[in-house]
């Protein structure tokens, strides 16, 4: 798989601020790569600096396996805060502004506002649209002239659920086109539904990076239920080579190294001792308890 962003050693500093500390990671092609981390983390200087905005302090970055130019940043669509639209003017007058601005995308109008689900409206003015449909033409601006990668800062930031859920769908319709999508996020739960890798970062350190499977995949977590949850926890108890066991909501969970759960043994430990289970699931780690596990 072809690179698309190679960030190697990157570090940034504000006076004695160091927002970034040394990162290096590479953004797969076709990937949709989620940038994390507690707010003050570094995600936005991270952006700022391959989209150069901002010069970093240290280290270097290579776009499309190249030193960046103005010619390869075109094939590149930002979003890193909503662009001021007029508000008075149509969807279609203000796209052909940001295309006259951008250099690109002249003819390519119709093509994203019918992308980002807007043609029906591209004839009212911006005041009109609600910030979910602001949000979509801001993203249809991003996708003049048919960029191969977008990048987006906190892409779904002030919108309701409908508004994040159609977000979503977006991003997820431009992955399947090819696209690769590079966004930083607060909301682990929107992260995990349409992420393939994500980058961990904490006070401009990167903890972790790399496809999300394998970020959350380092242990097995075996969930399990029963009508007595007291007897199932006791006798769950007298089981080798699990490392931690819970019980919260109703369920009882093991904790196992990777690949270690053996499903069928538990069951049948369960029933030899009378318990008879109502539920057993192997789970991975969600990305948010990942996260808490790493930034904590
Ligand atoms: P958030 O999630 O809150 O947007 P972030 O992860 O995007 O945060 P950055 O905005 O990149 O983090 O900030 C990283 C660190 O750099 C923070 O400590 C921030 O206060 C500091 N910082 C960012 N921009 C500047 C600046 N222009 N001058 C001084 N310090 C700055």
């Amino acid at each position: 798989m072809s690179t698309v962003l190679s960030v190697n050693n990157i570090a940034k500093n504000y006076s004695a601020v160091r927002a970034l500390k040394g990162v290096s990671f590479d953004v797969p092609k076709g990937t949709v790569f989620g940038i994390l981390g507690p707010n003050g983390s570094g995600k936005t200087t991270l952006l700022g600096i391959v989209m150069s905005i901002l010069r970093p302090s240290g280290g270097s970055y290579r776009i499309f396996g190249e030193a960046p130019t103005g010619e390869q940043r075109k094939r590149m669509g930002t979003l890193l805060e909503t662009p001021n639209f007029y508000h008075y003017l149509t969807a279609v007058q203000n796209l052909r502004i940001a295309a006259s601005i951008k250099g690109r995308g002249e003819n390519d109008i119709d093509r994203v506002l019918e992308l980002v689900n807007l043609s029906e409206r591209k004839h009212s003015r911006f005041s009109t649209y609600s910030l979910g449909m602001k949000q979509r033409l801001a993203i249809a601006s991003c996708l003049l002239g048919d960029p191969e990668v977008l990048v987006f800062d906190e892409p779904t930031n002030g919108l309701d659920p409908v508004g994040i859920a159609e977000i979503r769908s977006l991003i997820k319709r431009l992955h399947q086109e090819g696209k690769t999508i590079i966004m930083a996020s607060h909301l682990l739960d929107e992260v995990e539904k349409v992420c393939t890798h994500v980058a961990i970062l904490k006070k401009g350190d990167l903890l972790t990076h790399g496809d999300v499977n394998e970020v959350l995949a380092n242990e097995d977590i075996v969930e399990l239920g029963a009508a007595d949850l007291n007897k199932l926890k006791q006798i769950l108890q007298q089981l080798q080579g699990y490392s931690s066991i819970k019980a919260e909501n109703g369920l009882v969970q093991l904790y196992y190294p990777l690949g270690k759960a053996d499903m069928e043994a538990i069951n049948r430990h369960c029933f030899s001792h009378d318990v008879v289970l109502q539920s057993l699931q192997l789970k991975k780690k969600s990305l948010e308890a990942k996260f808490f596990e790493l930034t904590n």
